[in-house]
C-alpha cells in the first residue's frame, strides 16, 4: 500500500501552514497529498477553485527531489513560479520564453538539486534534450496539471500531450499525479488509458459550485440583453463575456465600451503583448469585463470574478462548465448567463458538419452539441443536469432558473416510451443500434431507402408516432439524453438504453418534458433578487 509515514503526514501540514499560511487541508486535498507523499499515483478531479495546485505543490516538498509540473500554461508559468518563489519555495520553469542563459540556470539549480518544482510546457518533454535533463537530477514526482488536454475529442486537446505516456515509461518509479477539472467519465477514461494510470487512484470531489446561479434566456437582442444583466445585476462586477468569434469579440467589447463599461477584448488574433496586457488588467484592475474567445480562461486565478456571460452557445458540456466555472471562485454569489437562439444551434451544426474532420470526430462533436441543447433546453434544475453529466447526483438546487421559475411542461411519457421501445427493438430483434435519424423515421412511418432496405418497416413501432413532427421527436431525443434516459454512444453516435431507459419503459417513471414554443421575441425579466 501507499501509506505515507506519519511523520511526513505531519510534514506537509506543517508546509501548508509555514509556506501557504493556510490551517488546514481542504476537503479532498488531504487524502490525495498523503497517498502521493507515499508513492501512490493519483488521479485528481476537482472543480475550477478547488485547490488542486496544493495537491502537488505541498508533495513537491516534502519528497526528496524535484516535482516536475506538466502545464499548458505557458503564459502563467512565470507568475506560478513568482507567487512560489515569494512563498519560499525554490521553483522554477522551462518553456520556450527563456533565453538561452536563463535557461542554463534552471536546468543547473534542477541538476544539483536546488529545485522543489520545476514547471515544464509539454512541448519541453519531447525532445531527448528534456529527458536526459531529467535522468541527470532526481525527479520526487509528475503532476500533469490540466491532464484533460490528453484527451483528443475534449475541448482543449493539445498534441503534445500524447506524448505524456514516455514518463511512466522512461521513470516507472516516479510517482505520478494527473489533475483536471474536466470530469467526464469518456474524458476521465481516456486520461487514464493515454497516460497509463490505470492503477492510479481515483479522488473525485464534487463537481457542484452551489454559490454560482445559472440562467439561460433565449437570444433576442443580444447586445441590449447584455447590458440589461450587467446594468441591472452586475453594475461595476468583474466578469467574462465569451463569444465564438475573433469578430463578435471585438464588436461587444466596443459596444460595452460605448455603453461606459470598462470591457477589454482577448482573443488568439490579438498580439501576445496586448493580450498579457489585457489579461493583467482584468486580474489587477477591479471590475474589468473581459469579452473572450474561449482562448482566455484555462488556469485563470481571480476569485471575484462575479459573472460569465455567453452570447454563443458553448460547444460542450464541459466547455460550458470549465468557462462558468470561472465565476465565483471565492464562494459568494455568482451568474452564469446564457442567451441562446435557433441560430447558433443552426451554425454550430454547420460549423461540425464542414469541419476537417473526420466522420467520427464529427459525430462526437454533434453529441456534445447535442447534450448542450439539452441543458438549454431542460425543464429541470439545470444544476442536476450539468451534475449528472459528471455522473452526480444532486437535488433540485434552487439555485437555477428552472428552479426560481419553472418553465411549462407536458407529460411525455407515452413518446418517451415510443421512443425508446424503438430502441430497444433494433437492438433485441434486430441485434442493431442506430442514430436518432432513423428511431425517428421509423416512429413517423417513412419509408426512406434506409428504413426499407433495413426492413424496419416490419418493426412494431413503426409509424406509431405521427403525433409529433420530425423536429418534435428530435427535441424528445434530446431532452431524454439530457434526462440520462437515453444514451448516446460510440463513435457512431449511436442511441443505447440506460438504466433509467428500462424504468420508463416498464411504466415505473414518468417523464416531464419542457413544452417547445416558439421563443417569444423577449420576455418581461424577474427582477433581480
Ligand atoms: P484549482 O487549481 O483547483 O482551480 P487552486 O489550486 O488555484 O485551484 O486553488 C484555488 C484557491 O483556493 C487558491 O486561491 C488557493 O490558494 C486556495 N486554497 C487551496 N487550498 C486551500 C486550503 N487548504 N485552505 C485555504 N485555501 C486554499
Ligand atoms: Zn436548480
Amino acid at each position: 500500500t501507499d501509506l505515507a509515514p506519519a511523520a511526513d503526514v505531519d510534514e506537509a501540514l506543517e508546509a501548508l501552514r509555514r509556506v501557504w499560511g493556510y490551517d488546514e487541508f481542504r476537503p479532498g486535498q488531504r487524502e490525495v497529498v498523503e497517498h502521493l507523499v507515499g508513492g501512490g499515483d493519483a488521479l485528481v478531479l476537482m472543480p475550477t477553485g478547488g485547490g488542486k495546485s496544493l495537491c502537488y505543490q505541498v508533495p513537491a516538498l516534502v519528497r526528496e527531489g524535484t516535482a516536475v509540473v506538466v502545464s499548458p500554461l505557458i503564459a502563467l508559468m512565470q507568475d506560478q513560479v513568482d507567487a512560489l518563489r515569494t512563498a519560499g519555495v525554490r521553483a522554477g520553469f522551462l518553456n520556450s520564453t527563456l533565453l538561452p542563459h536563463e535557461r542554463q540556470e534552471v536546468e543547473d539549480a534542477f541538476v544539483s538539486g536546488d529545485l522543489d518544482l520545476l514547471y515544464l510546457a509539454p512541448e519541453a518533454l519531447r525532445g531527448q534534450g528534456a529527458q536526459r535533463l531529467l535522468d541527470r537530477g532526481r525527479v520526487s514526482l509528475f503532476a500533469i496539471d490540466e491532464a484533460h488536454c490528453v484527451a483528443q475529442w475534449g475541448h482543449d486537446f493539445r498534441p503534445d500531450y500524447l506524448a505524456l505516456s514516455v514518463l511512466h515509461e522512461r521513470w516507472p518509479d516516479v510517482p505520478r499525479i494527473a489533475l483536471t477539472a474536466t470530469a467526464t467519465t469518456q474524458t476521465r477514461e481516456e486520461i487514464v488509458r493515454r497516460l497509463d494510470l490505470g492503477s492510479a487512484r481515483q479522488f473525485v470531489a464534487s463537481f457542484d459550485r452551489p454559490n454560482i446561479r445559472y440562467r439561460v434566456v433565449p437570444k433576442a437582442e443580444p447586445k441590449t440583453q447584455l447590458l440589461e444583466l450587467l446594468r441591472t445585476e452586475h453594475p461595476g462586477d468583474a466578469g467574462i463575456v465569451y463569444c465564438l468569434s475573433r469578430a463578435s469579440v471585438e464588436k461587444v467589447a466596443d459596444q460595452l465600451v460605448a455603453a461606459g463599461i470598462t470591457a477589454l477584448p482577448y482573443h488568439a488574433g490579438l498580439d501576445a503583448s496586448v493580450r498579457l496586457r489585457n489579461q493583467q488588467r482584468f486580474l489587477r484592475e477591479e471590475g474589468v469585463v473581459m469579452v473572450a474567445t474561449i482562448a482566455f480562461g484555462m488556469g485563470i486565478d481571480k476569485p471575484d470574478v462575479r459573472f460569465v456571460a455567453h452570447l454563443d452557445l458553448p460547444k460542450s458540456v464541459e466547455g460550458y462548465y470549465q468557462e462558468t466555472g470561472r465565476a465565483g471562485r471565492d464562494g459568494l454569489p455568482a451568474t452564469a448567463w446564457l442567451a441562446y437562439g435557433l441560430n447558433d444551434v443552426v451554425q454550430q451544426r454547420r460549423m461540425i458538419d464542414t469541419s476537417d474532420g473526420d466522420l467520427a470526430r464529427r459525430r462526437a462533436l454533434g453529441a456534445h452539441l447535442d447534450a448542450m441543447l439539452a441543458l438549454c433546453e431542460t425543464a429541470t434544475c439545470r444544476r442536476v443536469q450539468l451534475l449528472a453529466y459528471f455522473d452526480e447526483e444532486s437535488a433540485p438546487c434552487g439555485n437555477c432558473d428552472t428552479c426560481l421559475e419553472p418553465p411549462e411542461t407536458w407529460d411525455g411519457t407515452v413518446a418517451a416510451q415510443k421512443l425508446l421501445s424503438t430502441v430497444l427493438r433494433l437492438q433485441r430483434e434486430r441485434g442493431q443500434a442506430f442514430g436518432a435519424g432513423q428511431s425517428v423515421d421509423i416512429l413517423l412511418g417513412k419509408t426512406t431507402p434506409k428504413v426499407t432496405q433495413q426492413g424496419h418497416d416490419g418493426l412494431s413501432t413503426f409509424g406509431i408516432g405521427t403525433e409529433l413532427t420530425d423536429a418534435g421527436w428530435r427535441g424528445v431525443v434530446r431532452q431524454l439524453l439530457a434526462q440520462g434516459l437515453l444514451a448516446v454512444q460510440g463513435e457512431y453516435g449511436v442511441l443505447a438504453l440506460t438504466e433509467g431507459s428500462g424504468q420508463v419503459l416498464r411504466g415505473e417513471r414518468q417523464v416531464l418534458l419542457r413544452r417547445e414554443q416558439p421563443r417569444p421575441a423577449s420576455r418581461s425579466r424577474r427582477s433581480a433578487s
